[in-house]
């Protein structure tokens, strides 16, 4: 899965997973990248946005992080500068690398740690939704679009809402998988925490995972 050095100091990474999402910027065809890579105590995640057709497509790609606050982040110390280089990316796997410095931990000192990393990441699409949550019948019509800053990269992607407009207010676990519309089994759908209502965790009969909260889908 690779290493992550922070001050020279290597860990093993344990697991990492990269998500994409096809989004635009300035009107050019692109996707979003999301980045998780953890080792022993260790947390890695980032996200940005780079210019490509096919995800395969950002082999060999650079990708600057700007101005990325909360985006991009090891152990919660944010990336002051930093850049992602990307070696082979074919569908289900990316190789890349990571330069950048992150904030010292003190947030009143200025010093800075350098933070590299290589990651060899298990590659998925970010699971599309089209179905409402409440009936399982298609979104259609009520799917939108909004322009966003993704790791400083200003994009425009879908916003899908969890409901079709007759069941809007449902503040339920979801009943149907947002992805193919089958009805979930008793004992799919698991709610986290507090909010039973509204933030869960639920996989169909066809193994589409998603977790998810209602209420800020719904927004
Ligand atoms: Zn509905
Ligand atoms: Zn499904």
């Amino acid at each position: 899965m690779g290493h992550l050095r922070i001050d020279g100091e290597e860990v093993e990474l344990s697991g990492a997973r990269m998500v994409w999402q096809r989004a635009t910027s300035g009107g050019r065809r692109g996707f979003v990248f999301q980045v998780t890579a953890y080792g022993r105590r260790r947390m890695l995640h980032l996200a940005a946005w780079a210019p490509a057709d096919r995800i395969g497509d950002l082999t060999g790609q650079m990708v600057p992080l700007l101005a990325s606050g909360p985006d991009a982040a090891v152990d919660g110390r944010l990336f002051a500068s930093g850049e992602v280089r990307f070696g082979r990316v074919r569908d289900d796997l990316a190789i890349l690398s990571v330069d950048g410095t992150v904030e010292a931990l003190d947030p009143e000192s200025d010093a800075r740690s350098v933070v590299e990393a290589d990651i060899r990441a298990i590659l998925s699409a970010v699971l599309e939704r089209s179905r409402c949550v409440a009936c399982g019948l298609a979104l259609g019509e009520n799917v939108g679009e909004r322009d966003e800053f993704v790791g400083g990269h200003r994009v425009r992607r879908p916003i899908v809402p969890a409901t079709c407009g007759a069941c809007t207010g449902f503040a339920e676990t979801p009943r149907h998988c947002p992805t193919c519309g089958d009805a979930y089994e008793a004992d799919a759908v698991q709610s986290l925490g507090d909010m039973a209502s509204v933030a869960y965790t639920a996989t169909c009969r066809a193994g589409h995972t998603f977790s998810g909260n209602v209420s800020s889908e719904a927004r």
